[in-house]
């Protein structure tokens, strides 16, 4: 990845997620001067479950990133369980999975394609506005300015630029990869699973190389319970689930212990932005994981501030609008997240009624109105 030597540019973009290189792939098409700042300095794994609904696989396609080259896998069903409940769907839509490790490279190499600067292992320290002027201040001490300024740093908050608190704050998350047994590995293909247990639920699916990503979502309080350890909550949630018993029995972790996330703000919805500051992905709308629409929201964000910062809106205008279009999703989700960690008996209705995992799949994604919207070319409008 190149090294940035220019100190201004048009656009800084502070983040190289999902959110923050389609920003940059999208800004410098259209001709504009973009400089982005990512702090880790090679591909890396990230906490997320890495399932890729049907709007991220059209955003990521007019992104140009080829998934199928890459080896993203099929998913096909959606397998729910419960205790005892074992219920499965078809997808009402198209899906896949992709390795984070594997797709933020992707995107990274497709911004550095489309002409934008990318800063690899550099920390943005601060990010402040002085008249139409935004610097930046770097890890290494280098200052960076630019005339515009995208915030997508996703989980994290960069200082001076706290998000409010979302509507569900107290879960914790974490991350594991395993080689499955064959059998089990064979039984996974195509599918997502959902398992919900006492405290939390877990997503379980195949990525590119075969490996099974699980990753979990547990209340604070339930960790705790667990003797606030790893190995407390997987002897937990494998006593709740004779299922994910089956699914792990011979499999192997592949990582040395389990990638943890705590504090994430779901429910989150930036309203304003009268600082000028565009706020893209997570930064702007956090929907709960279990939707698994997270990518989806931050490349969608990517187009929504692309196209309105292209025909000379403002950051103001960007956010209500992102947050209009996101506000029923995020709601949903929200709402059935809180239920399914109070009550997880709640879940035994999807056997009565299997439409109504359907029902939440649909409800719970970027709205199609708002991604056609967002799908026409801006051209040939530059600074
Ligand atoms: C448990 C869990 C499971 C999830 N599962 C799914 C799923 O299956 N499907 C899905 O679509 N979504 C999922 N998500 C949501 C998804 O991970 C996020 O919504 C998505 O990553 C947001 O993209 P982003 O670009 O905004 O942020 P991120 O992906 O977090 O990227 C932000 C980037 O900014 C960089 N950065 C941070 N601070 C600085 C700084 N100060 N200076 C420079 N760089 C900085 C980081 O290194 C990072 O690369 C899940 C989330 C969680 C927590």
């Amino acid at each position: 990845m190149t090294t940035a030597s220019q100190s201004h540019s048009d656009v800084l973009i502070v983040g190289g997620g999902p959110a923050g290189a389609a920003a940059a792939i999208l800004l410098a098409q259209q001709g504009h001067a973009v400089q982005i700042i990512e702090k880790t300095p090679a591909a890396h794994h990230k906490v997320c479950g890495e399932f890729l609904s049907h709007e991220a696989l059209s955003y990521l396609e007019r992104l140009g990133v080829d998934l199928p080259a890459l080896g993203a896998a099929s998913i096909q069903r959606l397998r729910l369980a419960a205790g005892r409940l074992i219920t499965e769907c078809d997808l009402p839509f198209p899906a896949m999975s992709l390795s984070r490790r594997t797709l933020d490279e992707a995107l990274l190499q497709c911004a550095l394609n489309a002409g934008a600067t990318v800063l690899r292992g550099c920390r943005v320290e601060s990010l402040a506005r002085a008249g139409s002027n935004w610097t930046a201040r770097l890890s290494n001490g280098d200052l960076r300015s630019a005339s515009n300024a995208f915030l997508a740093t996703g989980k994290h908050d960069l200082g001076g630029h706290p998000r409010p608190p979302g509507r569900q704050n107290d879960l914790i998350s974490f991350k594991m990869y395993y080689r499955l047994a064959p059998t089990q590995q064979a039984a996974l293909k195509h599918h997502v699973e959902l398992i919900v247990f006492p405290g939390g639920y877990a997503g379980l699916q195949l990525v590119e190389d075969g490996t099974a990503n699980l990753c979990l979502l547990v209340s604070r309080k339930q960790l705790h319970a667990c003797g606030g350890t790893w190995n407390g909550l997987i002897a937990h949630i494998l006593r709740s689930s004779q299922f994910l018993c089956e699914r792990l029995h011979q499999a192997t972790p592949q990582l040395e212990k389990p990638l943890a996330l705590s504090s994430i703000p779901y429910g989150l919805l930036q309203q304003h932005a009268s600082d000028g500051l565009f706020r893209l992905g997570d930064q702007a709308a956090v929907i709960p994981s279990f939707s698994g629409d997270g990518m989806s929201i931050a490349l969608h964000s990517a187009h929504v501030a692309a196209r309105i910062f292209l025909t000379g809106g403002n950051a103001d205008s960007y956010q209500h609008r992102l947050a209009r279009e996101l506000s029923y999703s995020v709601s949903v989700a929200t709402a059935v997240s809180r239920s399914v960690i109070a009550s997880p008996g709640l879940v035994h209705l999807a056997r009565l009624c299997p439409p109504v995992l359907r029902q939440i799949a649909r409800g719970t994604r970027v709205p199609t109105y708002a991604m056609l919207e967002s799908a026409h070319p801006v051209t040939g409008v530059t600074n």
